[in-house]
């Protein structure tokens, strides 16, 4: 499959942000005006606020997704949340293995694959998101990291693999206004696409996050293997999010 065939997917990630109030503006300004979005467009939101957005969004162009899930299907695992849990609210996607969570609470690699791997199975698109840090890049190290991070992912096998997303999401990108350069985003994405083909999944959706906004997301979309982003800050102002979605 060529790039032209793979439907350009943004997702939006609030992280730790909102309040019923604030999310109500914001889910109104998607509402409103998601009808502009060529491609496909998506929030995930944080836990308490799956409702609200299941609410305001159903019948919308916009789905909405979670940002972590539990690697468990029910049990003693308080203050987890379930696959199955998700898809009660509606959820599409749901965020594996954002670099705040590898970095601030520790996953592993494989923890994250079992994530992705509970969320297929309870009918959830998991996004993994994988990404080098600045002193790996600087030590030349960013396409190694990048396997290692997918060994565990893409050993679920094809079935499972063509069933994800995933996002790559330089560390030194996110959050600092720094954006990789359209052409480094490329040169990653095509180590992953290849990385996809080896196990026979090379039109699985490859999203780039870091910093982007609607002034730098033509040039990063422009790239053959960049499907689409994943997006932080610029998510929380509904015409900067649809701006980059009608791109
Ligand atoms: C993110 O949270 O995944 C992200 C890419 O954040 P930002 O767009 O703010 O860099």
């Amino acid at each position: 499959m060529n790039a032209s065939a793979r439907t350009r997917l943004v997702l939006g990630n609030w992280k730790m942000h909102g309040n019923l109030a604030a999310n109500a503006t914001l889910l109104a300004g998607l509402r409103a005006g998601a009808s502009g979005v060529s491609g496909r467009i998506g929030v995930c939101v944080p836990f308490p606020y799956l409702a609200q957005a299941a609410s305001k969004l159903k019948g919308t162009p916009v789905a909405w997704g979670a940002q972590d899930v539990s690697v468990h299907e029910q049990g003693a695992y308080t203050g987890e949340v379930a696959a199955g849990m998700l898809k009660d609210f509606g959820c599409t996607w749901t965020l594996c293995g954002h670099s705040e969570r590898r970095t601030l609470h520790g996953e592993t690699d494989v923890q994250v694959a079992d994530k992705a791997r509970a969320a297929l199975a309870a009918g959830l698109v998991p996004v993994v998101c994988i990404g080098e840090s600045l002193e790996e890049r600087d030590a030349g190290k960013a396409l190694d990291v990048i396997r290692r991070q997918l060994e565990p992912v893409l050993a679920l096998g094809r079935a499972a693999v063509a069933g994800m997303v995933l996002a790559y999401e330089p560390v030194w990108a996110i959050g600092t206004g720094r954006t990789a350069t359209p052409e480094q985003a490329q040169d990653v994405h095509a180590a992953i696409r290849q990385a996809l083909a080896g196990v026979g999944a090379p039109d699985v959706l490859v999203l780039y996050g870091g910093s982007v906004k609607a002034a730098n997301a033509a040039s990063l979309f422009a790239m053959p293997d960049i499907d689409g982003a994943l997006v932080g800050g610029a998510s929380l102002v509904a015409e900067e999010f649809l701006r980059i979605a009608a791109v």
